[in-house]
């Protein structure tokens, strides 16, 4: 198999999740700012919006400080974005309106569509070519130092949850006037050569595979070359192969739905083929009003019990249970039509990764657990029985 570089400074070894900052000169506040050596997603709740979450609040438990949600998309969608483009939509505007100087974003790099090429782009045409996700650990904050030598003062920051928990610890470092963050939900990402196994073991043609994402209908769907979509069941996935590809940072990481980003732009609480906006604060809300006449809305959704698939998933995940794929199929037809929809479909994926994460920080890395481990993600673990060891 084609081996693929390390990034060279790594102070959480094993749990880096190759964010980029330890690329730069702020790797001097990686103690603090890595979200795999110091979680304190709680303190910076505090700080960036006023508030950490409230625990008994159940809404807030599950999706972190918010001040609304909506299910929406764009009314026009962006050929080629990973849902209807409201992320990128989002980025050009603030360039367009002036309201930043650099949008912080991801393209890929040209020899290789999955391979992430962090900048900060200037134009909307740059923040456009940055569509769809590279789904890979991806160093964003590895441009950091590039922002004072620009001159950039106010800047828009797309990222996922641990580049998001870094930037906010330092971000009073970097000289900024203005900060809006947009982020985005992330779970289970891989570093390139995961992705290739994770590829060649579930699609039936890898290397034409353009796009993927875990569905709300519980099926993976890989988008091809040709534009023909495969689907295939979660259940029908080959968890003894695949319980190593994930990397271990995602393996540990509880901020599913990026808890410090001031707008997140996700799906994983929207019905079927829409996305999901959780708005955090009043930054979030200026940013969702920059785009808001170009989406349309439907009503929020939250129907059916996540409970016992919850619970029936925890043995089959840990036992590395592969089922035939028949099997498999009736399964995920089965729980579609009576499974979890809506912001229940969120709590699934929420309750069956924090799980999962749970018991690999508790056997693998023992001495992180109690600290890695935020007191949101205990409550929500408690509500099942898990595994002895
Ligand atoms: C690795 C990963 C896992 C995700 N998992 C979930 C999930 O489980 N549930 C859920 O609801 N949503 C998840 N999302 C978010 C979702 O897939 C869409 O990105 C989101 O809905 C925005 O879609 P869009 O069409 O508006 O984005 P687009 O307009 O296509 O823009 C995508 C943006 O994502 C940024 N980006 C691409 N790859 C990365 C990366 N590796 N790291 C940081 N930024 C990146 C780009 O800079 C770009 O601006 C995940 C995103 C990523 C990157």
């Amino acid at each position: 198999m084609k081996s693929y570089p390390k990034p060279k400074n790594r102070p959480a070894l094993e749990l880096c999740s190759e964010c980029g900052l330890c690329d730069t000169s702020y790797l001097r506040y990686a103690k603090w700012a890595c979200a795999f050596i110091t979680q304190h997603i709680e303190e910076l709740e505090k700080k960036v919006h006023g508030t950490s979450r409230i625990l008994d609040n159940p809404q807030q438990l599950y999706f972190g400080v918010h001040q609304a949600m909506h299910s929406a998309r764009r009314k026009d969608p962006i050929p080629g974005a990973q849902w209807t483009g409201i992320v990128s939509t989002i980025g050009m505007r603030a360039l367009e309106r002036g309201w930043v100087d650099a949008v912080l974003c991801v393209q890929a790099s040209p020899e290789d569509r999955f391979r992430p090429q962090p900048i900060l782009a200037r134009t909307p045409a740059e923040v456009l070519a940055a569509r769809v996700n590279k789904p890979t650990l991806s160093p964003n904050l590895s441009v950091l130092d590039e922002i004072p030598k620009q001159g950039i003062k106010r800047l828009l920051a797309i990222g996922v949850g641990c580049q998001i928990q870094a930037l906010r610890t330092v971000q009073d470092k970097i000289g900024l006037e203005e900060l809006y963050v947009l982020g985005t939900p992330c779970v289970d990402n891989v570093n390139r050569q995961g992705l290739q196994k994770f590829l060649d073991t579930t699609s039936h043609s890898p290397s034409t595979v353009v796009h993927y994402e875990f569905m709300q209908d519980f099926q993976v769907h890989f988008r091809h070359e040709d534009g023909h979509v495969e689907k295939v069941p979660f259940f029908g996935l080959n968890t003894k192969e695949l319980k190593d590809v994930f990397a271990p940072s995602c393996l540990s990481c509880f901020d599913y739905t990026n808890a410090l980003a001031d707008l997140v732009v996700g799906y994983m609480g929207a019905p079927f083929q829409w996305q999901w906006l959780l708005v955090r604060n009043e930054r979030g809300q200026q940013l969702m009003n920059l785009v808001k006449d170009e989406l349309e809305f439907t009503d929020m959704v939250d129907k059916g019990n996540r409970k016992a698939a919850v619970q029936q998933g925890i043995s089959i995940y840990d036992q590395g249970i592969t089922l035939p794929m028949w099997l498999a199929q009736i399964m995920g037809v089965a729980i579609n039509q009576i499974g979890p929809k809506g912001l229940e479909y969120g709590r699934f994926s929420i309750d069956s990764h924090f799980v999962r994460n749970y018991l690999y920080l508790k056997r693998n890395h023992p001495t992180k657990f109690a600290q890695q481990v935020p007191a949101f993600a205990k409550k929500i673990v408690e509500q099942y029985k898990l595994p002895d060891s």
